[in-house]
């Protein structure tokens, strides 16, 4: 016979908030899926490597959907797309509701922190008998963490007469690979008594690029003159061609499974792809949207959101202008009301308790993984320091949301107060009036060369953005 619940076990049942697993929640069928998606995922991360190549992969994903580029000429459609300088892209499908009611708009980054070459980078150091690049970090990077691993090179460079070299070394099967070497622990007296965030100067971030000197006496420096016949051989390329190119370091390793039961997945770059993938896929396969329903996926987040792709652009209201004029409305009239009218959330990673440094992090209020899609109602730093802080009103909405939706959701913050912080777009979108709150899985080991998510939160993220389009009540 079952024993009987106390009292009190049962009103602390009723009153207490719990976070659940998703695992231990999710019936077969669904841990099933989850697995499947992510399976998908793996392969969008590894095909998207830089912005650029996270919209090319964007592009194929929908081209068999019916998505017209939107223009000054569309006339008739349903679903829509526009690119902004090969690096972001806007995809909106029309809702049941005329879009004067207001829109439902998720928006992500593509950009990840990474290395990027400068634009004289070639040089001989004849000291060491090698030729190296010199190097500009992108985003917020621990510098140690990115000596002694594997390299991939990509990127474009435009000659001078517009024409474009798309450059990918490092990921292709039997592809050469870059790195920057680290020092011997043998040597490292003086370098271990460093402060960690001084140990790697940046200066010292130069790249290994080449080795082996042309054969000829009369040339000076003959291992870069190598290096420039090869890349001129190959490529149709000069030096000077580096100084309008955009070239990326990321990891050349492809994402993969993570722990015996494979229920995690480590990759480089899951800040913030893992939120461009599943709201693309939620807005891809939602049932017909009530509202119009939007998918952003910025570029330059890791800088400040900031140029012309980042998301303090006009870009994305723009775009969401054209939808209006399209709509049969005056933009000119209609843009603010309906900015006013409607929802976004600000889809971005948040940090997961980190069992290694569980210090940092105030357990009740920090993201666990495995535990759900993370709503984060205030990001910032130093007294919620350029927060967006959500509204108490919104926040119950997708509460509720989730709630009903039976979607494996968890509140969470970013560390302990004054322990650090950090942004997110948010507070850039909800300068134009409507409601906005962050809603992101949670990761280990944010920013590093191999982020690590839960499968289960991936496939929770997707659910929960399918239903904010859906608006499912
Ligand atoms: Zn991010």
């Amino acid at each position: 016979m079952a024993k009987k619940k106390s009292k009190g076990k049962k009103l602390a049942e009723k009153l207490s908030y719990k976070k659940k697993n998703f695992w231990e929640k999710a019936d077969q069928a669904l841990k099933e899926s989850a697995l499947a998606f992510n399976d998908d995922y793996r392969d969008y991360l590894n095909a998207g490597k830089t912005e650029r190549k996270v919209v090319e992969k964007t592009l194929n994903m929908i081209k068999d959907g019916g998505y017209d580029e939107l223009t000054d000429q569309t006339e008739n459609g349903k679903k829509f797309y526009k690119v902004n300088r090969k690096k972001n892209i806007a995809i909106a499908r029309l809702g049941k509701k005329d879009i004067s009611h207001g829109f439902r708009l998720i928006v992500s980054h593509i950009d990840s922190p990474r290395i990027d070459i400068k634009q004289m980078p070639l040089f001989e150091d004849s000291s060491a008998d090698v030729s190296l690049l010199y190097t500009h970090y992108y985003g917020g990077i621990k510098k140690y963490q990115w000596m002694a691993i594997p390299l991939a090179l990509y990127g474009t460079v435009i000659k001078e007469n517009g024409e474009s070299v798309e450059i990918e070394i490092g990921d292709k099967e039997g592809d050469p690979v870059f790195t920057f070497s680290d020092l011997l622990p043998h040597l490292s007296a003086k370098q271990y008594k460093k402060k960690l965030n001084e140990a790697i100067d940046a200066q010292k971030l130069r790249l290994t690029f080449g080795s082996i000197p042309y054969p000829d006496d009369e040339v000076k420096e003959k291992i870069k003159l190598n290096c420039l016949n090869i890349l001129n051989e190959r490529y149709g390329i000069e030096e000077e061609d580096f100084i309008s190119a955009e070239l990326e370091l990321v990891p050349a390793f492809s994402a993969k499974d993570v722990g015996i039961d494979r229920g995690l997945l480590g990759s480089y770059g899951h800040d913030d792809r893992v939120c461009a993938y599943t709201s693309l896929k939620a807005l891809l396969e939602a049932e017909q949207p009530e509202y119009t329903s939007i998918v952003f996926l910025a570029d330059k987040e890791e800088i400040g959101s900031e140029g012309n792709t980042g998301a303090k652009s006009n870009f994305i209201i723009d775009f969401i202008a054209d939808l209006i004029d399209f709509s049969g409305h005056n933009s000119s009239e209609k843009l603010r009301k309906i900015l006013r009218k409607s929802k976004i959330l600000s889809a971005d990673v948040n940090a997961a308790i980190n069992p290694l440094f569980s210090e940092v992090y105030e357990k009740q209020n920090a993201p666990k993984i495995g535990c759900g899609v993370t709503v984060t109602k205030f990001t910032g730093a130093r007294g919620k320091g350029g927060a967006n802080d959500a509204n108490a009103e919104f926040v119950a909405e997708i509460r509720a949301l989730f709630n009903k939706n039976d979607i494996n959701w968890q509140i969470g913050e970013i560390g302990k107060v004054d322990e650090g912080g950090g942004g997110t777009i948010a507070k850039f979108m909800a300068e134009y009036g409507p409601d906005v709150i962050d809603c992101g899985p949670p990761v280990h080991g944010m920013h590093s060369p191999f982020e690590v998510v839960s499968k289960g939160d991936v496939y929770s993220a997707y659910l929960a953005y399918k239903v904010f389009f859906e608006n499912r009540k």
